[in-house]
């Protein structure tokens, strides 16, 4: 792929990008079918994904006629890599079997080896004959909603289609690689003042967090509103905070140290619970929670904001389900989307029911809530959350990060991209939005 990055660092033409070879192989990260049982009997945080995480060539596949080549600049890690990595809570090759059963086309994702990752920016090296709206040179990011346009189920909100699925996650091809794959519907336009990893690690969680707070389709936040974010420094927790503050609403950060407490009184987020500090047990053994614990938080959100919240941005699972529903307002919305601690969540209905509460739950976004999404990042209203950047070979060290807590914001990946700091097309846009603005999170991780 060095051809590629030379013409790219060139600033080869369009035409240029269109007659570059496309290699018949490609350097990935990627898990091995064969793997899929390597951590059998052993507890989640011992699965190690430094282990069943691989870099190295694979075949390039051939191109539908609905898709591009992308020559990916730089990617990201999400927990769904996580996920993959330690095959829970299932390994990710029944998807790609299942996909492979669809069509022709779809058998390509059907193989020993599964390339992960759900992020990327880059630059569109080829387009398939049916590509109508993107040419070779463009410079794109990548959101990870994979529809089938031809089924119906995928035209009203495409995320309710019957065969939805998340790229490099329950397809092939992901993007934490130098080439990926990828249907012309997933292209939107790279934020011009952004760096290749800067632009690389909003799409996934900048979109769900869209989807959640402020489309249609999640919360509806109005002006006013008290939001409480759990991981509210994580990676769609603080995206979530921003769109609070944008929206007019008042967020409630919980985090899980003072470092990520300074962090979001940097983002303009004042009422802020460390977690950690207060020492929280909302569940007393594993089968019990514990009603005055919620009662203590409850009241502690009650001291910083003087009501409770109209929203509460869920997605640890297991272990704050309770709490949140217990501390959401009377008449309010619990919006969900994960269970990181745990998926059987646990709940008082009868608070839920008296108090007429509602549960809500999302998954990522449709393609207008992602543009939506993108649009903002590209107009600098949302920042991006990079904070840290690995090179390709150390996916698997990159991806414990994020399995264990260790990082805030995001985790960029450099495929292609040499180093940090390029790709940015527009400086004056960059300088206007402003630099301390823009690398927030960066900034905090290198003063530590
Ligand atoms: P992340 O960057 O690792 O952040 C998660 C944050 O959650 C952490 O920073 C941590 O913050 C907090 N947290 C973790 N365990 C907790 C616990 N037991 N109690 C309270 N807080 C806890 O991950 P992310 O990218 O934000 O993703 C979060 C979850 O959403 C993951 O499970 C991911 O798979 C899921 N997700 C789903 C979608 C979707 O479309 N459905 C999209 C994106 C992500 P503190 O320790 O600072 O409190």
């Amino acid at each position: 792929m060095q051809h590629v990055l030379d013409a790219i660092t060139a600033g080869a033409t369009g035409d240029d990008i269109a007659a570059l070879e496309i290699p018949e192989s490609y350097r990935a990260a990627f898990v091995k079918r064969d793997d899929v049982g390597m951590f059998e009997g052993m507890e989640s945080w011992d699965k190690d994904p430094r282990q069943s995480v691989h870099v190295d060539e694979v075949a390039t596949p051939e191109l539908a006629p609905d898709e591009v080549y992308l020559a990916v600049m730089a990617s990201s890690i999400n927990f769904n890599t996580v996920w993959t990595s330690i095959f829970e809570p299932l390994p990710t090759f029944g998807f790609l079997d299942r996909l492979a059963r669809e069509s022709e086309w779809a058998k390509r994702h059907a193989l020993p080896y599964h390339v992960v990752g759900s992020d990327a920016s880059g630059v569109v090296l080829r387009v398939g004959s049916a590509v109508r709206n993107w040419s070779p040179g463009d410079r794109v990011t990548v959101h990870c909603n994979y529809v089938d346009d031809q089924d119906p189920s995928a035209h009203d909100d495409s995320m309710l289609a019957a065969n939805q699925r998340i790229w490099g996650f329950e397809t092939n091809f992901g993007g934490l690689a130098d080439l990926s794959v990828v249907k012309a519907n997933q292209l939107m336009p790279k934020p011009s003042h952004l760096t290749w990893e800067e632009a690389a690690v909003n799409a996934l969680c900048n979109s769900t967090s869209y989807r959640m707070l402020v489309s249609d389709n999640g919360a509806r936040m109005k002006q006013g509103d008290s939001v409480l974010v759990w991981g509210a420094t994580g990676g769609i927790g603080g995206y979530a905070v921003q769109y609070v503050l944008n929206g007019g609403g008042t967020p409630i950060g919980v985090v899980s140290s003072p470092e990520r407490a300074a962090i979001l009184r940097d983002m303009g987020c004042e009422a802020v619970i460390d977690r950690a500090a207060e020492g929280y047990q909302f569940w007393s053994d594993e089968h019990t929670q514990d009603e005055s614990e919620w009662r203590r938080f409850g009241k502690k959100i009650r001291e910083l904001t003087g009501e409770d919240p109209d929203i509460v941005f869920e997605h640890p699972g297991r272990s704050t389900m309770g709490a949140s529903i217990f501390a959401v307002k009377r008449g309010g919305t619990v919006v969900t989307c994960a269970a990181t601690s745990g998926y059987m969540v646990e709940f008082d209905n009868r608070h839920f029911w008296m108090k007429l509460k509602r549960l809500l739950s999302s998954h990522f976004a449709n393609y207008a809530e992602s543009w939506a999404a993108n649009k903002l990042i590209d107009q600098g209203r949302i920042q991006p959350l990079l904070s840290d950047v690995y090179p390709l070979t150390e996916v698997g060290q990159a991806t414990r990060a994020v399995q264990n807590n260790e990082a805030e914001g995001k985790i960029g990946v450099l495929c292609l991209a040499p180093e940090e700091g390029l790709g940015i097309d527009d400086p004056e846009k960059r300088e206007a939005i402003g630099e301390a603005k823009i690398t927030t999170f960066r900034r905090h991780a290198r003063q530590r």
